[in-house]
């Protein structure tokens, strides 16, 4: 039987290589950070990572893992509910609350699994999901997984958001769910005229805060912080897995009896192991971090702003942006790879991304930023681009 599923598999996998679709995972030998070793031995300074804090590699969060193996253990080998909290679980549920100004917070083992459990427990066919069409997989398959009828509206449009939430008044209830950030362009999700919409037509709220939380905002609360409405949004969900260390984890923070009932009924949190105890206290230490300090926020902010305009100034093409998310725009896809590995040969990681994971003929190089990154860093960077798109005759 497996001579001919192994035929099938070859066939797709030799269409997804002639599509030049294939994903190749380049090999790190470093940890991560602003400069990373590969397994050929080159140095190349990182502007791909999701590492915004630069807090992958930091000490502090180090320290508190270590620590934390020493006097918790290794692993909980249980579900929560069993035998699978720890004292530094519920901690770091109440530090996350804290942070985001809301009243409980479920962890899960990431993002992909908060958002996979949380609309099915909550909702029923009577309801309904109206959805970001730019969302994240996880709420998509999130959204797949519940009964409840679905809406869908062009990305941070309001009028069209105006016209399903109108669609949808017959149901019982209805959320709006969107990404903060949205990872492609770097675009904030409009919170304030959702949240707007939201009382108008009678519809709960759902955010989704990976990109966004440790970045947005003065002092990088997120978009509740940005549009000022902390506390008053129903659901937020996170990961510990971007700007806060960057390991693995993910929540949903926001009413108490919308996480009670999640605690009771969401399948990925009844169903699946406890993150390890290191993971929890190296997480409360980069929350901590952050609400105490403005620093690295500041240094985010200032190293965007800076890229950002040197970038137009050179002559790029950069999509708007207001988190840490720069899109360098080509358009064309094979230029995108082209100059992406071009790049490389020049000491700077970055990814060019084309369709379908970016519309037809919105292919670019999306460079993430970091606090990490210094100034000398950003200008080599700046350096390589501006060479590199001569070369390849982007810039004249
Ligand atoms: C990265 C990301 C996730 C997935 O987070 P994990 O914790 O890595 O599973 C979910 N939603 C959004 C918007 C993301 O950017």
């Amino acid at each position: 039987m497996y001579q001919a599923f192994k035929s099938h598999l070859q066939a797709e996998l030799a269409n997804i290589e002639q599509a030049g679709l294939s994903k190749n995972e380049r090999i790190i030998v470093s940890p991560q950070g602003a400069l990373i070793r590969l397994s050929d031995g080159k140095e190349v300074l990182n502007f791909c990572a999701n590492n915004y804090l630069g807090l992958s590699n930091h000490p502090g969060l180090i320290q508190a893992a270590k620590k934390a193996l020493d006097t918790h253990g290794y692993g909980m080998s249980s579900v929560r509910f069993i035998c699978g909290t720890q004292d530094l679980h519920k901690k770091l549920e109440a530090t996350i609350a804290r942070f985001f100004g809301t009243e409980d917070t479920i962890l899960y083992a990431a993002c992909f699994d908060a958002n996979g459990g949380v609309f099915e427990p909550l909702l029923t066919e009577d309801d309904a999901i109206i959805s970001d069409a730019l969302n994240h997989a996880s709420i998509i398959d999130g959204v797949r997984l519940c009964k409840a009828q679905r809406y869908r509206y062009a990305n941070a449009d309001m009028e069209d958001l105006e016209k399903q939430l109108k669609a949808s008044q017959a149901q019982r209830f209805r959320i709006i769910a969107t990404d903060g950030v949205f990872s492609m362009d770097g675009n904030v999700t409009p919170l304030d005229k959702i949240y707007e919409l939201a009382e108008k037509y009678q519809a709960l709220v759902m955010v989704d805060e990976s990109h966004s939380a440790g970045v947005v905002g003065k002092t990088g609360h997120g978009v509740t912080e940005r549009f000022g409405l902390r506390g008053k949004i129903e659901i937020i969900t996170g990961t510990l897995g971007k700007a806060f260390g960057g390991a693995i984890g993910g929540f949903t923070t926001g009413k108490k009896e919308i996480i009670e009932l999640l605690r009771q009924r969401s399948r990925p949190y009844l169903f699946s192991n406890s993150i390890p105890p290191m993971v929890a206290a190296a997480g409360i230490h980069a929350f901590e971090l952050i609400d105490g300090s403005n620093e690295l926020q500041d240094n985010l902010h200032k190293n965007t702003a800076y890229f950002v305009q040197r970038m137009i100034d050179a002559g790029f093409d950069i999509k708007p942006t207001e988190s840490a998310i720069c899109a360098v725009m080509l358009y064309d896809a094979k230029l995108s790879q082209e100059m992406a590995s071009r790049l490389l040969e020049e000491g700077i990681y970055v990814t060019g991304f084309y369709y379908p994971v970016v519309p037809k003929g919105q292919a670019r190089i999306r460079v993430q930023l970091s606090a990490a990154h210094t100034t000398e860093q950003l200008d080599q960077c700046i350096t390589a681009f501006i060479k590199v798109a001569k070369a390849l005759a982007i810039l004249n």
